[in-house]
């Protein structure tokens, strides 16, 4: 992809041209160059130049690039869903829908839809388990997210109790493997201790190194299968490895992203910021350390959303990295 844009504003050129969008869908959707009719995956079609579809000569539906992705359906053109990604996983602090109807032109409503699909598709589906004995410490942590239930409409209320437990916030539990710099985040129903512990054993791999804090959730059961040490966050010190700094950091990009751009997220929708949230951290930097670049992250989220997977150094180029996504 050397003709990739670099930057927001040569993004937005670049894909002004409607020949350019299709182009970039269908090289990451069908990297051999052939394209699979989205009803019998037939390979022979004609090209229907005016209307940019393809018939296939299988079974003679037509079907456009959009098809099959969560584009279709949309009356959004790809020129707007293309640019409202980039701004997505590029912006660091993210982007309101607010900014992205100014910027592209269309309201406020289509924008929020536009980018709760985008946030729906960048969500991490690997099932791939973090750490392991060869690997390096896994962090685990929580945090409280809300609590501003004051303000709220009487139903809405009630949907936030359902979801926040008595105390108003809603719970996030957050999972980092160091050595690969990826970070898993998810909300819980409450901070029992089966419920955090029952998710590490979802996500971490038998044996592996984990640290968490000190809370009574983790004073028994984890040493059972992993290698558990604790901190205690009270203390100014930091016993060498052994800290969950490295999701402290998460939190703190994360609520910094809730506060300055997303107004107030209600519990039910802040599963999308997350992902939101996790697919920016987890494109920062290859396993080897270097960082990527926007359109890197542009690629390798667009890629994920026309349905296929591929290792990460296909999309990027770059050797040794293969984070999946
Ligand atoms: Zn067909």
């Amino acid at each position: 992809m050397t003709d990739s844009p670099k930057t927001l504003q040569a993004a937005i050129r670049h894909f002004e041209n409607q020949e350019v969008c299709i182009d970039t869908v269908a090289n990451l959707r069908w990297p051999d160059g052939v394209p699979r009719c989205s009803k019998c995956r037939g390979t022979e079609h004609y090209y229907l130049k005016t209307q940019k579809r393809w018939k296939c000569k299988k079974c003679g539906r037509q079907f456009s690039v959009k098809q099959g992705t969560i584009f279709e359906d949309s009356p959004i053109p790809l020129d707007k869903w293309l640019t409202a990604l980039w701004m997505l996983v590029n912006c660091k602090n993210g982007i309101s829908s607010y900014e992205i109807a100014r910027d592209l032109g269309i309201t406020q409503k289509s924008a929020w839809f536009v980018l709760q699909r985008l946030r729906l598709a960048l969500k991490d589906r690997s099932f791939t388990k973090l750490g392991g004995t060869e690997s390096g410490p896994v962090e685990v942590d929580e945090t409280f997210v809300g609590g501003q239930k004051k303000n709220m409409h009487a139903d809405k209320k009630i949907r936030y109790e359902a979801k926040g437990g008595a105390s108003g916030k809603t719970v996030v539990q957050g999972i980092l493997d160091r050595d690969a710099r990826q970070v898993r985040a998810k909300v819980l129903p409450d901070v029992k201790r089966e419920t955090l512990q029952n998710e590490i054993l979802k996500q971490v791999k038998y044996g592996s190194k984990v640290y968490t804090d000190d809370a009574v959730a983790y004073e028994q059961g984890l040493q059972r299968r992993f290698v558990h040490e604790f901190v205690n966050k009270t203390e100014t010190y930091v016993r060498g490895q052994i800290h969950v700094n490295g999701m402290e950091n998460f939190w703190a990009l994360l609520k910094r992203t809730l506060r300055g751009t997303y107004v107030a997220v209600e519990p039910f929708h802040l599963d999308r910021y997350l992902d939101e949230q996790v697919f920016r951290y987890n494109h920062r930097k290859d396993v080897d350390g270097n960082k990527l670049t926007d359109a890197d992250r542009f690629n390798a989220a667009l890629l994920g959303i026309a349905g296929r997977r591929l290792t990460f150094a296909e999309v990027t180029g770059k050797s040794g990295s293969e984070a999946t996504f």
